[in-house]
């Protein structure tokens, strides 16, 4: 609790983001998951459009606690669609509250799959 105070801002946050250690770490934690999304449980895809994009998200959000920004169990790996859509959200709605940040996108599920394996819930990010 105290480290985060020793760093400053976001602009480190974007430094971090762009270093090579951070694509490193990206890797193992893709790896790790079996690319697979955390939330919705869709294949990840590479580049940065598709909906099934992967995307390393930090379970608290990095702003409020950078001193966990490489710690492997506050990331996992997400699809863009999630990214964008329900970890947006929760973020949106629980502000600065790490715990419930965490808790809530842990606890977050698409409700249900048709036979096919696309979604139920029609405000999941596939159906939107
Ligand atoms: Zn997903």
């Amino acid at each position: 609790m105290q480290l985060r105070k020793q760093f400053p801002n976001s602009g480190l946050i974007e430094v971090w983001r762009r270093s090579e250690r951070w694509k490193q770490f990206r890797l193992t934690i893709l790896k790790r998951d079996l690319w697979a999304c955390k939330m919705c449980g869709r294949a990840l895809v590479t580049g940065r459009k598709p909906k099934a994009s992967a995307v390393v998200d930090h379970l608290i959000p990095a702003h409020l606690r950078p001193d966990l920004f490489f710690e492997a169990e506050n990331n996992r790996s997400v699809c863009k669609g999630c990214h964008d859509g329900p970890c947006q959200s929760i973020e949106a709605k629980h502000g600065r509250d790490e715990e419930a940040i965490k808790a809530a996108k842990m606890s977050w599920h698409p409700g249900g799959y048709d036979a096919q394996g696309f979604p139920l819930d029609p405000s999941h990010p596939w159906n939107s």
